[in-house]
């Protein structure tokens, strides 16, 4: 049986870029709107959940959002798509070969470019980290880069049998590289931090591989590690 979600609240980072937290995964879901296009990042765990999203940000712009980027193939990030309708949607062609049933009509490998109107979106993959088909979205004109699970500030760092250990500390360089550092950075669950902030995260992960500390399966309790 499904439950009626809440209706997503959003908050505003910048004049023109919201997010919102959904439960039960917590997990950030951001807005981005240009003159002639909305762009939503990522769509919660459920249908009805992406349903919600969708028509809270339309509400909210007093337009519907049809634009769609989905950070990797995980369901609290991906299970929300199939309830949102009328919108492009990207997504990385390794995600998206984990969910074929999900509707895509771009598949990225390198990097895209979504024109919102007077405002773009840059959705690049920084290599295989957290999954092998994660997908970062720069707002460049507004310092907002999100960047899916590359970063957590709700929790542990998380890893499936995608997880590329060595390659992740990499991804986190390109993603700061890629940004000059500059401005805010929105994590997949928790609240947005500076690159000085993600370079501490990075450090911790790059801390395990010579040590071999295994990474919080996803979806399971994070153990206290000492
Ligand atoms: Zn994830």
């Amino acid at each position: 049986m499904s439950t009626i979600p809440e209706t997503p609240q959003w908050s505003a980072l910048t004049a023109r870029v919201w997010t919102t937290t959904v439960e039960p995964e917590s997990v950030t879901c951001g807005l981005v709107a240009g003159e002639d296009h909305a762009l939503l990042i990522d769509t919660g765990s459920t249908p009805d959940q992406g349903r919600a999203l969708a028509m809270s940000a339309a509400r909210m712009l007093g337009r519907r959002v049809d634009r769609v980027v989905v950070t990797h193939h995980h369901s609290d990030h991906s299970g929300g798509l199939p309830g949102i309708s009328a919108a492009e949607v990207w997504m990385h062609e390794a995600a998206l070969a984990h969910c074929p049933d999900l509707h895509v009509d771009h598949p990225v490998s390198l990097m895209a470019y979504v024109d919102l109107g007077g405002l773009g979106a840059e959705v690049i993959h920084p290599g295989p980290a957290h999954t092998d088909g994660d997908l970062i979205v720069i707002v460049r004109d507004e310092n907002i880069t999100f960047v899916g699970d590359l970063v957590e500030t709700a929790g542990e760092p998380q890893s499936d049998d995608t997880t590329n250990v060595r390659g992740w500390p990499r991804a986190i360089d390109s993603v700061i590289t890629g940004t000059d550092g500059a401005g805010l950075y929105v994590p997949g669950h928790g609240h947005p931090i500076d690159a000085t902030a993600v370079m501490a995260q990075r450090a911790q992960l790059a801390e395990r591989i010579p040590m071999d500390i295994p990474l919080t399966p996803v979806g399971h309790i994070p153990p206290q590690l000492s």
